[in-house]
């Protein structure tokens, strides 16, 4: 724990499971010395309250970031231009403004325009997540051995993206510093086509009319259970995620259909070998995976088998 708060006061706007997860953190760490919050609507504002997840709860986003030296934006990405547009006028000169939102080009498009000179603007992407969402969802631990992705341009105050670096490394991360551009290119292939996918094969797989709803359910563990997981994940984020990563996702998505396009040449030809070719690279790049500390290396998942396993875990 550092000797002082790396900074005195930390708004939060919107607390869902990142922006709770970053207050439990911050708490839990020392690293600031007030949290104060708010979010659109009064019942996350009210268990925010209740469940002590931020020191002061305000009704709008311009009282929150009075006075407060580090402000991050934790709201879907489809809305950092209208928070931003709200809080800009008030926030203090040489504060830092940050975001955790899954896509980094139109941060810089939506947010800095209504930053006054002095305020730094260091977009960041905590890569770290469940399928969860809202206030109570949030751990302190979320972070830890995740990494956090910055995307300072290339005029960003060192001294302010260092800073910031420092607050997600204390928060247990591994901090990398790269281009919006990179990033939602990198970002593109890893994260949001899988998703991508996901959404589509479990709707495919409820559009299927052979298969029954309760087969679908009964066989799932043959793979489409761990899609559904992926397939949760909250409908407003990944609305937006789609909508600001366009060309990046489409561009992936174009590949993707070349590779799958081969792969079905591959069946229809008894191609065996170039099946096992690639089921091999892929095995590799998952022990790739376990060896860099990203997964668990437990048989499923990690999932439990014993006498008092509990079925909705
Ligand atoms: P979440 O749990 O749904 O929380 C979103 C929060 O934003 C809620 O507090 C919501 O308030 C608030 N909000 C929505 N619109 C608002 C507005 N117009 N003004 C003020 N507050 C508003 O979402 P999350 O999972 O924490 O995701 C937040 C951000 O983190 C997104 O940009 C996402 O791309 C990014 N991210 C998510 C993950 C993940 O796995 N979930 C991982 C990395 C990054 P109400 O509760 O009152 O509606």
């Amino acid at each position: 724990m550092p000797d002082k708060p790396l900074f005195e006061k930390m708004a939060l706007i919107g607390v869902g499971l990142i922006g709770s997860s970053i207050a439990h953190g911050a708490r839990k760490n020392g690293l600031v010395g007030h949290i104060s919050a708010t979010a659109r609507s009064e019942e996350t504002r009210r268990i925010v309250a209740e469940q002590n997840i931020a020191d002061t709860v305000f009704e709008t986003g311009p009282e929150a970031v009075a006075g407060a030296d580090l402000i991050v934006i934790c709201t879907p990405v489809g809305v950092f231009g209208r928070v931003a547009a709200d809080i800009g006028p008030h926030i203090a000169p040489g504060a830092i403004v940050t975001d955790v939102g899954s896509v980094k080009k139109v941060v810089v498009r939506d947010v800095k325009p209504h930053l006054a000179d002095g305020v730094h603007l260091v977009p960041g992407h905590p890569v770290a997540g469940t399928e969860n969402s809202g206030p109570e969802s949030g751990f302190a631990e979320l972070f830890e051995d995740r990494w956090c992705i910055l995307t300072p341009e290339a005029d960003t105050d060192p001294d302010a993206t260092a800073k910031l670096n420092a607050f997600w490394k204390a928060l247990g991360s591994r901090v990398e510093e790269m281009t919006p551009q990179h990033h939602d290119l990198v970002l593109a292939i890893t994260s949001h086509v899988p998703h991508l996918i996901a959404y589509n094969i479990v709707g495919t797989a409820a559009d299927l009319e052979t298969v029954t709803e309760s087969e679908v359910i009964k066989f799932s563990a043959g793979g489409f259970r761990d899609f559904t997981r992926i397939a949760a994940s909250d409908p407003t984020m990944w609305r937006d995620v789609f909508l600001n990563n366009k060309d990046a996702v489409l561009e992936m998505l174009g590949r993707f259909n070349e590779d799958l396009s081969a792969l079905q040449r591959a069946i229809r030809w008894s191609d065996g070998d170039a099946l096992f070719d690639l089921f091999s690279r892929t095995r590799a790049i998952r022990r790739s995976i376990i060896d860099a500390g990203q997964e668990t290396e437990a048989p499923d998942f990690g999932r439990p088998h014993g006498q008092d396993d509990d079925p909705e875990n």
